[in-house]
């Protein structure tokens, strides 16, 4: 199995004509509530994909903590999954305009209180595993003694560090492969004093920063640039662009989820990097073609109907 360190948000998403200014107050379109979070999209991303999948997800004991067992129920993952703890569970509300470009806040919640505790209490489950995905929508602690539980047991884990904070020298020691959108790798070049122009997608633009990153402990940095497509640079290996497929995009939300976890299924199988990365951009592509996550992110269907497009 997969298993995947949290998050569980309920993601509110407003979808307006244009982004909304400050003070400002405008009618929304639609408006859906969801079950989300960077955990639950990767979980139900790779379960749909076929994969089997355990994690750690952290709700509170609040009135949107209900909706968790029913997401889980539906997407077929284990109710073990869920740790409850008293106080709010993480709740996100963003902005979706008519280009589909959006803007987003979470408060974390319950997901902030996971801790090593928990984790150790999991550590079994984390070492029967394949491969270990974490992301920052849960506290350094949690993914440190993760990746150490994993790493221990000769596993791969996999860190995409959204929403941007800098990984400690621990945890990025311990991450084998490490997913990061522009955003990131821009919030990664300021960090090391490494220039990452905003307007290119052309691999050698990235080279510096790939080699800084791959210098701390990745041996695989995958860089995602949205419509440009990704580029996966691997230790003592060739450079690899994947191109993203063209579709129309009408909500990017979850692309980035859904790119990791066609990545992480497709690595955990031993498929090469290359398909890997095909099918995580199929994966990507698929989720903003549609309104939403949840009932986005594709099974195998999905992907191989857009493969043969
Ligand atoms: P994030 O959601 O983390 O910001 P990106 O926007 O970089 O991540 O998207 C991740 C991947 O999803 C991209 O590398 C690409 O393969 C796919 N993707 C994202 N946006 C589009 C788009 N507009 N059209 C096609 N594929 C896309």
């Amino acid at each position: 199995a997969l298993f995947v360190l949290g998050s569980f948000v309920v993601a509110c998403s407003a979808t307006v004509a244009r982004l909304p200014r400050a003070g400002e107050s405008l009618e929304a379109q639609a408006f859906l509530v969801e079950p989300g979070g960077k955990g639950l999209n990767l979980a139900v991303g790779a379960r749909r994909l076929g994969g089997a999948v355990d994690g750690i997800l952290a709700v509170g004991d609040d009135a949107l903590a209900a909706l968790a067992g029913p997401a889980l129920d539906r997407a077929g993952l284990p109710p073990e999954m869920l740790h409850r703890f008293p106080g709010p569970t993480g709740a996100g509300i963003g902005f979706t305009d008519a280009s589909g470009e959006n803007c987003l806040a979470v408060h974390p919640g319950a997901n902030a209180r996971l801790g090593a505790v928990e984790v150790r209490e999991a550590a079994e489950r984390i070492a029967r595993s394949t491969l270990v995905l974490a992301q920052f929508e849960v506290g350094d602690e949690a993914v440190a003694e993760t990746f150490r539980i994993a790493r221990a047991a000769g596993l791969r884990t996999l860190l995409n560090p959204s929403p941007f904070r800098m990984p400690s020298p621990e945890i990025l020691a311990e991450t084998a492969i490490l997913v990061v959108n522009a955003v990131e790798a821009a919030a990664f070049g300021t960090a090391f004093d490494i220039p990452v122009p905003e307007d290119t997608a052309e691999p050698p633009a990235f080279t510096a920063l790939a080699g800084m990153l791959l210098a701390r402990g990745p041996d695989l940095v995958v860089i995602t640039l949205g419509a440009s497509g990704a580029i996966a640079f691997p230790a003592g290996h060739p450079v690899l662009v994947q191109p993203a497929f063209p579709v129309a995009a009408i909500d990017t939300l979850g692309a980035g989820d859904a790119f990791t976890a066609g990545l992480a299924v497709g690595l955990a199988e031993g498929r090469t990097l290359s398909e890997s990365l095909r099918v995580a951009a199929a994966c990507g592509a698929c989720v903003v073609r549609h309104k939403g996550v949840f009932d986005a992110l594709p099974d195998r269907a999905a992907v191989a109907a857009l493969l043969r497009e």
